[in-house]
């Protein structure tokens, strides 16, 4: 039976007695070794960790059940957050499971369909904001100082970060130690700086001997702390990383710094080759934004980088069944139609 992150890591989180035992099976993913993408661009050992295997499809589950938990244990009665789909879909189902009413906003126009549905399914209340994910995240800010009883659960809720970290916990547990490199996308830049606290704490406890070069992906278009000043109008195909104005920049910085390791933007066209590669190389099906540590791999791979004695993590950070008309991009050969004839299937399977 899955025990949940509560559980699990309950002796490094911010839990008290009071603090309601909340689950729904998040946490606990698979770090699954590479079979032909560790060879092509010559890794050591590279594992991706299956973060899309949570109950929502993201890695935004482990740090929502620390953000709900603490929540109710506060009396709170209302969820809110700002999302460019996957928060949505966590803060709507851990409100569900604990008989909370969840309000989400949302960027209109900018969220695929499979994290609206789930926001949907959960039964949250659900508002467009006719802006970017950087105008609904300021809003939902002013709105949970100015209404007291909703818990604002985005990556601005240091609990958020404190379940995030478990991540890390995992991978070492796995690996017996710290990998030489994760590579993981930035968006608002939360996850980065909740995996860098989970491995300075673990190596701090001794339990790893050495901490990973934190190797954080932006998209080209949606690039701040790349460019170090914010961007207007993030554009990237990549939805779950399309923000301007990171709220955890200085956390990204911090990881990069302390770690010896870089926040670099890699391009659409390299983000969606990554998104390519996973599926048919890995049989692993992500969301775009979830690819793009993997292209920033590739990238550096490509440009020279050796990693040919290197432990590297990717995380990949969302399933593909979010965003399904993306999948289009990988579409070589339209599905075929035949009579229901086996001999008129075998001509066609032929042909
Ligand atoms: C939220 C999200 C990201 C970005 O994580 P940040 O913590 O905002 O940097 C990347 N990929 C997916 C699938 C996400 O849902």
């Amino acid at each position: 039976m899955s025990e949940g992150v509560l559980k699990r890591y309950a002796s490094r989180l911010p839990l008290t007695a009071a603090t309601p035992a909340l689950t729904i099976g998040e946490g606990s993913t698979p770090l699954v070794r590479s079979r032909s993408l560790e060879r092509e661009f010559g890794v050591g050992a590279l594992y991706f960790k299956l973060e899309g295997c949570n109950p929502t499809g993201s890695f935004k589950d482990r740090g929502m059940v620390v953000a709900v938990a603490k929540a109710m244990e506060e009396g709170m009665t209302r969820l809110l957050c700002a999302s460019t789909g996957n928060t949505s879909a966590s803060a709507s189902a851990f409100g569900a499971a604990s008989g909370l009413e969840t309000v989400v906003l949302i960027p209109e126009g900018s969220v695929a369909p499979g994290k609206m549905s789930q926001a949907v399914a959960y039964g949250a209340r659900i508002v467009t904001i006719q802006g970017n994910f950087d105008d609904a995240l300021r809003i939902a800010r002013e709105l949970a100082a100015y209404e007291e009883r909703f818990a604002l659960v985005n990556s601005v809720n240091p609990n958020r970060l404190e379940g995030q970290k478990t991540a890390a916990f995992e991978i070492v547990d796995d690996l017996g130690d710290a990998p030489d490199y994760l590579f993981i996308p930035v968006g608002n830049a939360g996850n980065i700086t909740a995996y860098w606290r989970g491995f300075v704490e673990y190596h701090q406890a001794g339990l790893a001997t050495r901490r990973p070069r934190m190797m954080g992906m932006e998209a080209a278009g949606a690039a701040p702390i790349v460019e170090g000043a914010p961007v207007l109008k993030p554009e990237t195909v990549a939805s779950a990383i399309r923000i301007g104005n990171p709220a955890n920049w200085a956390g990204a910085v911090a990881a990069r710094d302390e770690s010896g390791g870089t926040v670099d933007a890699v391009t659409d066209s390299e983000i969606l080759e990554a998104y390519g590669l996973l599926p048919s190389m890995e049989g692993i099906f992500c969301e775009p934004a979830s690819a793009a540590g993997v292209a920033g791999l590739i990238k550096q791979a490509r440009a020279g980088a050796d990693f040919s004695s290197a432990t590297v993590v990717c995380i990949i950070t969302g399933t593909g069944l979010k965003d399904t008309p993306m999948a289009e991009q990988l579409m070589t050969r339209p599905p075929e139609t035949a009579p229901p004839d086996m001999r008129e299937v075998a001509r066609v399977i032929a042909g």
